[in-house]
């Protein structure tokens, strides 16, 4: 069921002091956009009178390209509750998640923790995981972990946002996520103030007309128990405890060729390459340029990615001479990380049609000689 009803707020259901929000989002590129948003609720929690501080986790620093990172902001009822409540390391249990790229509902792989964690770990049971997404909250939900405890998904229009790499270029993230935020929270974070604080900190009226907007298009869909993916692979580890741990601290090298098998880095991507190999001139450049090492040569002479290193950087894309032979695709198209020669060695057609349903382009194979000579221009 999708409805924009606005379910009963979490600050509405108890006599609640304070109130968390945690930001999720990929380490680097959305860093300066999750410090934004958290600043943001902070600032406007203020205007009513209840404290509060916006902080980042320890462990997510320094961060790397594409991991899942998080930043929180903590608002209360006074200092006291405030103190409290920053006696926390690093929230255990939140109010509202906040994702702003929707792959990152495939779960959370910190480099700072060992597995993957669903989105929903840490929200509390009826409360909100805010979603920024082009999608409709089932196909969210499709690629969400089973849900183990009720809460309420709520879609905001938009894609991901990169807008805050170095110099931070406002494409209204902040402001839309800001507007959910006062949607699900209003008691801390009533609209009139968002929208005030926006208006006083950029003199936009268009920012603020976002902020609405975020508030006013974010769809809500019930989450029951249950409901979501059991799909995802399971990445929890042993660790050693002190009786078992060697002496001093001994971090084992990895052998040439061998890939960490205790952090996969597809958690890392908002989109994968898939590959044609019909169209594949075998020239070695997506071999020689990934940065992490990521393709295998196959007994045909191909070069196939391994998904479960990949980290969706691009680069193989770009340097590819042959156009659409290799194609970056949204990570939220594909509930599986298995490598694709095989497919292709086994079965061509099959292998193609997938091609084309995942990347939206043709498969049919152009004279290599041609895609070659005219740089893919054919
Ligand atoms: S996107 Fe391409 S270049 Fe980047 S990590 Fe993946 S396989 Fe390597
Ligand atoms: S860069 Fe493109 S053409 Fe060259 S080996 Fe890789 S997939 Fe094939």
């Amino acid at each position: 069921m999708t409805t924009t009803q606005a379910p009963v707020a979490p600050a509405q259901q108890n006599t609640s002091t304070d109130i968390t929000v945690e930001v999720v989002y990929r380490g680097i590129f959305q860093k300066t956009l999750a410090q934004r948003i958290c600043r943001g609720v902070v600032l406007a929690a203020r205007k009513s009178g209840h404290p509060g501080t916006a902080f980042a986790r320890y462990g997510d620093s320094p961060e790397r390209n594409g991991v899942p990172a998080k930043q929180f902001a903590v608002v209360a009822a006074d200092d006291t509750q405030l103190e409290a409540s920053m006696a926390r390391y690093e929230p255990s249990v939140v109010d509202v998640t906040v994702a702003v790229d929707d792959t990152l509902v495939k779960g959370v792989e910190s480099w700072a923790w060992y597995g993957r964690q669903p989105i929903w770990k840490p929200t509390k049971a009826d409360g909100f995981v805010i979603v920024t997404s082009d999608k409709s909250p089932d196909e969210v939900l499709a690629q969400t972990d089973k849900a183990e405890r009720p809460y309420t998904l709520a879609i905001v229009p938009g894609g991901a946002s990169f807008a805050g790499l170095w110099v931070y270029k406002d494409d209204h993230t902040d402001w839309r996520v800001l507007g959910a935020i006062a949607k699900v929270a209003p008691e801390w974070l009533p609209l009139q103030q968002v929208k005030a604080l926006v208006r006083e900190q950029t003199k936009d009226e268009t920012a603020v007309a976002s902020v609405q907007f975020g508030h006013d298009a974010t769809v809500f869909r019930p989450v029951a128990v249950g409901e979501g993916t059991s799909g995802h692979e399971v990445l929890q580890f042993e660790k050693p405890g002190w009786t078992t741990m060697r002496p001093g601290i001994v971090v084992d090298a990895r052998k040439p060729g061998e890939r960490n098998p205790f952090y996969k880095k597809y958690g890392a991507r908002t989109q994968r390459p898939v590959v044609n190999f019909d169209t594949c001139i075998k020239c070695t450049m997506c071999w020689l340029d990934c940065p992490d090492e990521c393709f295998e040569v196959t007994p045909t002479g191909h070069y196939e990615v391994v998904y479960e290193a990949c980290i969706g950087c691009g680069i193989c894309a770009q340097v590819c001479p042959v156009k659409d032979c290799i194609v970056m695709v949204d990570e939220l198209k594909f509930d599986e990380n298995q490598d694709k020669w095989q497919l292709w060695q086994k079965d061509r057609a099959a292998y193609n049609a997938w091609f084309e349903q995942k990347s939206g382009v043709s498969a049919e194979p152009k004279s290599k000689a041609a895609a070659a000579a005219t740089g893919g221009d054919d």
